[in-house]
């Protein structure tokens, strides 16, 4: 049996991974993100996980979908050629994606501990209760799931800051932002850290802000071709409450 189970589905745009069973270089686009009993994290290639591993036993948190939400323009890259091989991983892939999906209450409380950290008020006294009653019987309990579920819907009516959509559109901005931090050199990062600051103090960027980060985005380009134009109107609408939930 291997040590490895899944972790995620995530993406890599700027470094080069390898698949943790074949060895082969996975440069760019989704990939499987797999973990141990420790926590050690490894990529493998999408029909390698399918073929070592089988399909997932547990729902899958799909990173690589939620960044693309966050994009003007998601269509492939002209570098995404299709291809024989493509194909067969991206059907590999489906299976694995496909399979499972999340319901709402498990994948925005996951969002809420362990992608939006750093965030301000990413876990309220009571979302955490909930997250260690989850962890403790393996699964969410009617009553919590009920209080999830109603947090949620007024969220959704209010558009408030809080809910799942703008939830994945804050992992999926802090995600591009990253990257372009990442291409960056040191010195000249002041200004991308300030709108990562920003996004994580307020659960949102205005307009404004966007285009000013799609303006750097051309000089990311230089170095990174496949860096996206961020989408400018991505938060329009969406309200702060003046309380924290
Ligand atoms: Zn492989």
């Amino acid at each position: 049996m291997s040590r490895w189970t899944y972790a995620r589905i995530d993406r890599v745009d700027a470094s080069v991974v390898h698949c943790v069973f074949c060895n082969r270089p996975l440069r760019s686009g989704r990939l499987i993100v797999l973990s141990d009993q420790d926590g050690k994290e490894v990529y493998a290639g999408k029909s390698c996980a399918a073929k070592h591993l089988g399909p997932p036993t547990e729902q899958l948190l799909d990173l690589s979908k939620i960044a693309l939400l966050a994009i003007l323009d998601a269509k492939p890259t002209p570098v995404d050629k299709p291809s024989v091989s493509r194909a067969k991983t991206e059907r590999a892939l489906a299976v694995i994606g496909s399979s499972l999906p999340m319901d709402e209450p498990t994948l925005y409380l996951l969002l809420r501990r362990q992608y939006l950290v750093g965030f301000a008020g990413n876990m309220t006294q009571r979302l955490r209760d909930i997250c260690n009653a989850q962890d403790a019987s393996g699964k969410l309990a009617d009553d919590e799931r009920r209080y999830v579920e109603r947090l949620l819907l007024n969220a959704e009516k209010d558009n408030s800051i809080y809910s799942l959509a703008n939830a994945q559109r804050c992992v999926g901005a802090a995600y591009w932002l990253r990257l372009a931090i990442a291409e960056t050199k040191p010195e000249r990062r002041e200004f991308l850290e300030k709108m990562l600051a920003s996004l994580c103090e307020n659960w949102r960027l205005t307009a404004k802000q966007l285009d000013a980060v799609n303006r750097w985005g051309e000089g990311v380009r230089k170095t990174l071709p496949a860096f996206p134009v961020l989408y400018p109107g991505l938060f329009d609408g969406v309200i702060s409450p003046r309380s924290n939930r």
